[in-house]
């Protein structure tokens, strides 16, 4: 046997869940029609990008985001990288972002020359204070981009009025967000552009995926060629020019056929998917209410404005030294449960290539004191065992 063939049939043996660990934090969710497409996507033969699921997940994309015009891309990362070759960013120019979020939307916009200009969070709904938003601009501001955290929106009216003001772009980072909503738009399709992502670990998946949502029009064309490797093709397949070539800067942003085809059959679950977590996020939500109000932790706000989609549910603890006794009380137990994010103005690349515009105190405290607790479909049956260690544990600690 080759050593290929050993690790696929070590593979189909080996139980789903890591050992040691019974509860993951994360199972992703198949809805049961993925490979069946996938399927069919090979009898079409057509194995590339931008095939008929390709287009089909635009189309769903753009219905649910309201958004002109969405592309998908091989990962949330990639449309945020698409997203600051769009702004034109020029070395020293400055993109101004919570330190309280993933590596990638610093990254994207640093890959350019940009610094990230970091401000803290609100410690209500962990977004970029917009408050904050405006001391923190200079000369050199391009863009806003903004992160809607735990899928609940930020503050929009506030940081489109900033942005415009300015004349300066609001991106949104909505890898968290897809099916919630501010004042009923859809996050993703309010900022000039938004990114999605479908990595395993969000609400709606393709092992590795995403989409830029190009929500100004004047954007659109330079899209396209930016997805397809710097060439007009897709005007090309649309006939309107009579052969393709090299226009501008790109690279290959797309996925393939077989990508897009796992994410359709998610598509058209995305509804069930989000009832069925919101579900489960309620009834983290009641279990914890009592616990608040015994001051051992705190909940997760979402104003009356955000229709959030359960992406997570996190409690923030008093303090480092309680959330990681009850860290170490849940792994005994066999429950996944884990913390995020180093704050990026504090990591190493943060404070080489970044700079933070007042003190981020907010952004420090929650990055010591959040935990997130498994939410997938299917913990539901183990969700009274969670309740009970975890329970326990706080009531130990506090
Ligand atoms: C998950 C995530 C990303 C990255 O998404 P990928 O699809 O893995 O590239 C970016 N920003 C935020 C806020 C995320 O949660």
């Amino acid at each position: 046997m080759s050593e290929l063939q050993q690790v696929v049939s070590s593979l189909e043996s080996a139980s789903v869940t890591t050992p040691q660990v019974t509860i993951p934090f994360n199972k992703p969710f198949m809805t049961g029609h993925e490979v069946e497409y996938i399927l069919r996507a090979r009898a079409n033969g057509h194995l590339s990008g931008d095939g008929p699921f390709t287009k089909a997940c635009h189309r769903s994309l753009e219905k649910m985001t309201g958004s002109p015009k969405a592309l998908l891309t091989h990962s949330c990362t990639a449309a945020l990288e698409m997203a600051a070759l769009l702004l034109n960013l020029q070395p020293g120019d400055e993109v101004i972002m919570p330190s309280f979020t993933f590596v990638s939307t610093a990254n994207a916009f640093v890959l350019r020359g940009a610094t990230p200009v970091f401000v803290d969070i609100r410690p209500d709904t962990l977004n970029v204070d917009e408050n904050l938003i405006e001391a923190a601009i200079s000369p050199r501001t391009k863009a806003i981009c903004v992160v809607h955290y735990a899928g609940v929106s930020c503050e929009m009216d506030a940081i489109l009025a900033v942005g415009a003001r300015h004349g300066i772009a609001v991106i949104e980072d909505a890898a968290q967000g897809i099916m919630a909503a501010y004042k009923s738009r859809p996050l993703g399709g309010i900022g000039e552009m938004g990114a999605l992502s479908f990595h395993e670990t969000k609400n709606v998946i393709a092992g590795e995926g995403g989409a830029l949502l190009v929500n100004s029009p004047a954007l659109l064309e330079r899209a396209e060629v930016i997805r397809e490797k710097g060439t007009n093709r897709s005007k090309f397949f649309r006939g309107q020019v009579d052969k393709y070539t090299w226009v501008d800067l790109g690279s290959s942003f797309l996925p393939s056929e077989l990508i897009a085809a796992f994410l359709a059959a998610q598509l058209e679950d995305a509804q069930a998917i989000t009832s069925r977590r919101l579900d489960i996020w309620s009834k983290y939500h009641q279990w914890a209410e009592p616990l608040e109000k015994a001051g051992l932790l705190r909940r997760p706000v979402v104003p009356g404005h955000c229709t959030h989609n359960a992406h997570m549910y996190y409690v923030l603890l008093p303090d480092l030294e309680q959330r990681t006794a009850f860290l170490a009380e849940m792994r005994k137990a066999g429950i996944g449960a884990v913390f995020h994010y180093i704050p990026l103005h504090s990591s190493p690349a943060g404070r080489r290539l970044g700079k933070s515009s007042g003190e981020l105190d907010v952004t420090a405290s929650t990055s010591d004191r959040l935990v997130r607790l498994p939410l997938w479909l299917g913990v539901e049956e183990h969700l009274p065992y969670v309740f009970d260690v975890a329970e326990k544990a706080l009531r130990d600690l506090g």
